[in-house]
């Protein structure tokens, strides 16, 4: 029965794995047998993920790029083909946010936005599907969205935006993908403490305040996203595509107010 969730013999690839939910989800996947490629800009983070990797006893590659170069992710993905056979996985998970109020936001920050969390998505899932439908056995394309993907936030238009394309390209990949045996699903996590919202967690009243619209009042650990990562990437989702899978506590469904009812 387990054995539907094993990813033993897999070749996974997930970007943003040096730190955060990234290097906590690509630690899942190796512990649940895949050879995982560890995609970020810090190699030294890289390879101590990497070491941690392999002191559980996993196997894993370490593949430097800046994903903001289109050619380093076709030639990295391409390397990953040659060298280890074959892609199973794609996870989409890097991303960057940028807190600008409207009327005094710039293109460059918006187009950086966009280039990271969406175009960059864009071109893993192209370069990945094409290996994936060479290899003849299908593949996983999993996009990491948000609750941002489906609601908006105050000073964070270029984010929502970039995260609501995330579900819209997803979607697409699953009607176009579908029939050569490669689903693609986003995982849209809601709050978890890493650096990507240092910047407002320091606030006075700020995670208090997340976990008082919660419904299960607290904030989500990484670990908590793997097991809907496992089962995303694996057999026991053949059947499953287009969906976005909320890992939240329950904030993209509901509306709390932080006052008992
Ligand atoms: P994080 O701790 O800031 O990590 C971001 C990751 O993305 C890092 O590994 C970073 O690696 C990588 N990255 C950023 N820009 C890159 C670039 N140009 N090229 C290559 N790698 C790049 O953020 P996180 O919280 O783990 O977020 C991971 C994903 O979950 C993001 O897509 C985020 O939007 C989403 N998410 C997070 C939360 C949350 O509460 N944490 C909630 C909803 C959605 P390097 O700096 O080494 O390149």
């Amino acid at each position: 029965m387990l054995e539907m969730f094993s990813l033993k013999g897999k070749v996974a690839v997930i970007t943003g794995a040096s730190r955060g939910l990234g290097r906590t989800m690509a630690k899942g996947l190796a512990a649940a047998g895949a050879h995982v490629v560890l995609i970020a800009r810090d190699k030294a983070k890289l390879d101590a993920v990497s070491s941690e990797i392999a002191a559980d006893g996993g196997a894993s590659t370490v593949l430097p790029i800046d994903l903001s170069d289109e050619r380093a992710i076709r030639t990295g993905v391409q390397s990953i083909a040659a060298s280890l056979g074959r892609i199973d996985i794609c996870v989409n998970n890097a991303g960057i946010i940028n807190w600008q109020p409207v009327l005094e936001s710039d293109l460059e920050e918006f187009d950086r936005t966009m280039d990271t969390n969406v175009k960059a998505t864009f071109i893993m899932a192209q370069e990945c599907a094409a290996v994936m439908r060479k290899g003849g056995e299908g593949g996983r394309i999993i996009n990491i969205g948000s609750v941002l993907s489906t609601v908006g936030r105050a000073k964070l238009h270029a984010y929502c935006a970039s995260k609501s394309a995330i579900v819209g390209l997803t979607r697409s990949l699953a009607a176009e993908l579908g029939r050569e045996n490669i689903t693609a699903n986003v995982i849209a996590p809601g709050y978890f403490v890493t650096d990507i919202n240092a910047s407002v967690t320091g606030r006075e009243g700020y995670v208090e305040a997340v976990s008082g619209v919660t419904p299960m009042e607290r904030w989500g650990e990484p670990q908590e996203l793997v097991g809907t990562l496992i089962y995303l990437a694996s057999g026991a989702s053949s059947f499953v595509t287009g969906q976005v899978i909320h890992v939240d506590g329950g904030i993209s469904s509901t509306f709390k107010f932080q006052l008992a009812a």
